[in-house]
């Protein structure tokens, strides 16, 4: 897998990424402003996120339009097409990391409208717990936090487990909802290379298509005003912490 960051300037991209910039920019300055307006260094907590979070589902969907028009700029300028499609879910049995709060909360609060809730708690918790155990077996055997955490990740797409949003057509059934961390992955080889035995080998071409440095330094600086919510950055594991505020958000 390979990492994309320098892309040319083309029209497209220079006004995608001025887009992302400037709606990052501002929802970091009025994150800022909230914090010093209540005398702490993060702006959202227990306390006030029931208040906030219609401000932040409306933030985390303006954010993920402008990373899909950010896309719509980056994805022509790769030399060859995606091959991803509909019912192309391979990818789907990775463990996502890198989430955002505010994208968590966006989700947590669509799913809670739904009767399947608490099953997809569950199959939340099961495989957060699984990621716990792989992670806590390489722990023990490697020499770094990132490298067990890099080994666990591998050892759990190992396990094939789908994820709880992936519907039997191995289609997403919260495509409009996805974080990120899924939108930004992609593979210019066929999906039957995207799975475990072929995931390190040559005839497997997925990339990962990141933001401008200025662009990831305003999300680092939103995310941090979270940092009293005590979210795990793991998808699963996220989820399942926001279910801890259950009775504040509803
Ligand atoms: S990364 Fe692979 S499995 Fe995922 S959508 Fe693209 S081609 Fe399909
Ligand atoms: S949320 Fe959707 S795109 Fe992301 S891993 Fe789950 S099924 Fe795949």
């Amino acid at each position: 897998m390979s990492l994309c960051q320098d892309y040319f300037p083309t029209k497209a991209y220079v006004l995608a990424e001025k887009r992302l910039g400037s709606l990052l920019g501002r929802e970091r300055d009025r994150l800022d402003a909230l914090a010093r307006g209540l005398g702490r260094d993060h702006a959202i907590g227990p306390d006030n996120l029931a208040e906030q979070a219609p401000f932040i589902l409306e933030f985390a969907q303006e954010y993920h339009k402008a990373y899909d028009s950010y896309l719509a700029a980056v994805l022509p300028q790769h030399p060859r097409p995606i091959q991803c499609g509909p019912s192309c879910g391979n990818c789907c049995h990775h463990y996502p990391m890198s989430v955002e709060p505010f994208e968590l909360v966006y989700l947590y609060m669509n799913l809670r409208k739904r009767d399947d809730f608490l099953s997809i708690m569950e199959d939340c918790q099961i495989r957060a717990t699984l990621f716990e155990t792989l992670l806590n077996g390489r722990l023990a055997s490697e020499a770094s936090e990132d490298e067990a955490e890099d080994g666990a990740l591998h050892d759990y797409f190992g396990r094939w487990k789908p994820c709880p949003f992936s519907n039997s057509s191995g289609d997403c059934g919260i495509y409009g909802l996805r974080p990120v961390s899924c939108r930004m992955y992609f593979s210019e080889t066929l999906p039957k290379f995207c799975t475990p035995e072929f995931l390190q080998t040559e005839k497997n071409e997925s990339y990962v298509v990141y933001m401008p440095d200025n662009v990831e330094e305003a999300l680092l600086g939103i995310s941090e005003h979270y940092a009293d919510l005590e979210l795990p950055e793991s998808y699963f594991g996220g989820l399942l912490s926001l279910n801890l505020y259950e009775g504040i958000l509803g």
